[in-house]
């Protein structure tokens, strides 16, 4: 993969720009003013509001629409931007999107005049979720990941199915458990088979996450009209960390012939910061790479523009003892969303090549992320190959799967030379007995 020869001219991007916000020019932070993700956070007077994440401080929306301080907004911008979450906005389209971009950015930059009173503190804020998410799809479009499981489960035969390589596979999932960064997960229970007798009813024992990422769409579009890859990026609104929880013994039993169910519908939890894909594209690649051999991928998946996104992801792991005993998260394993062999333009491409109508809010997760190497398996069940191989924690205990009061936390960023490093924040979950 290569990347853009064309340099981005937006002045927003430019990374010598600095902000009054002081947290937002110490290096290292997931959000200077080059970043500027969305989320909704619960406000003093009870009610929620979108904000904007800028080093340690959140800019409320809300007050700085009704303080005059984005002025120049036109009025669906600053009525979309007061609302309790972002599908309005996200349905102007990015148009709108970037007009916004635009002046919020100058609010922030260093010179303009700073009006701290419209600033939170980002520690003190409980995070809702940010958008209300009518339709969930997830789609498996980690070809590492695919052949690993591939070989596990189906150890006699070609790990990759035949379709894989034509098209991003894909399910639809559960939208009324999508949870925000933070909300504990309670052990599912369900349906499991032993390998020596009848199936049972009772508490998952082999609970696990993935690690992936969730693009949500921006604009719609409507039934019957297809998006097609010129004109894909433009329906995206942002992405985030997306941590798609699994039952693998509930998987196991029930996933043939329909896919996943009951696996994946109690939890998957989401990062509260959108970061969109103005702030992203200084990181765009032209690809995904295809191996020697493999099909050709038909017209309507073909990309046009460069849209494989280039972000860095970790896995942490801690244990309740860990905690107890102020021991430092682990990190298990890390990637990269460039690793994918499809990008989210051809799932949102293949996804409404039917006419299937998107709207403003849904949720397209990518599939878990892993590498080549042991240390870039993106779930346990990869990790420890199915439990054969445990993990030590520095508690003196292993893992082959999640146990009650483990906290998963998962980061991710992008850094490279002539843009500014930004970040997603963070998607942690702490594992709770079953109810
Ligand atoms: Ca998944």
């Amino acid at each position: 993969m290569t990347q853009s020869d064309t340099p981005s001219m937006d002045p927003t991007l430019d990374p010598s720009l600095r902000s009054w916000v002081e947290s937002a020019n110490q290096p290292g932070t997931d959000f200077p003013i080059q970043n500027l993700p969305y989320g909704v956070f619960a406000a003093s007077d009870g009610t929620n509001h979108i904000g904007v994440a800028i080093g340690d401080m959140v800019l409320d929306l809300h007050h700085a629409i009704n303080d005059l301080a984005l002025q120049d907004l036109p009025p669906e911008i600053s009525s979309a931007l007061c609302g309790s979450t972002l599908n309005n906005f996200m349905g102007l389209g990015s148009r709108f999107w970037r007009t916004a971009r635009r002046s919020i950015s100058s609010l922030l930059s260093e010179g303009a005049d700073p009006h701290p009173h419209l600033l939170v503190p980002r520690e003190s804020c409980s995070m809702r979720m940010p958008v209300v998410i009518g339709d969930y799809t997830d789609f498996y479009a980690s070809r590492n990941h695919a052949t690993n499981v591939g070989r596990m489960f189906r150890p006699d035969g070609d790990p990759l199915l035949p379709n894989y390589l034509n098209l991003p596979v894909g399910y639809h999932g559960r939208s009324s458990t999508i949870i925000v960064s933070g909300t504990d997960v309670h052990r599912p229970s369900g349906q499991l088979k032993p390998d020596d007798g009848p199936p049972v009813f009772g508490p998952c024992r082999l609970l696990d996450y993935e690690m992936e990422f969730g693009m949500f769409v921006g604009s719609a579009n409507p039934m019957g009209h297809r998006i097609p890859m010129s004109e894909a990026m433009d329906h995206v609104f942002g992405i985030v960390i997306l941590n798609d929880w699994s039952a693998r013994d509930i998987q196991k039993w029930e996933y043939q012939p329909l896919g996943p169910f009951n696996a994946k519908n109690f939890a998957t939890s989401v990062s509260p910061w959108i970061v969109t894909m103005d702030a992203l594209s200084p990181y765009r690649l032209a690809g995904p790479d295809r191996e020697p051999g493999d099909p050709e991928m038909l017209d309507y998946l073909k990309p046009v523009t460069d849209d494989v996104l280039d972000v860095n992801c970790e896995v942490h792991i801690s244990s309740h003892a860990m905690r107890e005993q102020n021991l430092p998260p682990m990190r298990i394993s890390r990637g990269s969303l460039s690793d994918l062999t499809w990008t989210f333009t051809q799932m949102l491409a293949h996804h409404t090549s039917t006419g299937c109508a998107m709207n403003p809010g849904d949720l397209l997760g990518s599939g878990t992320i892993s590498g080549t190497e042991k240390d870039s398996r993106g779930c346990l069940l990869e990790l420890t190959w199915r439990g054969t191989e445990p993990i030590e924690l520095p508690d003196g205990t292993q893992r082959k799967f999640l146990q009650d009061g483990d906290e998963l936390t998962m980061t991710a960023y992008c850094e490279r030379d002539g843009a500014a490093r930004i970040g997603l924040g963070s998607c942690t979950g702490t594992i709770r007995p079953i109810i």
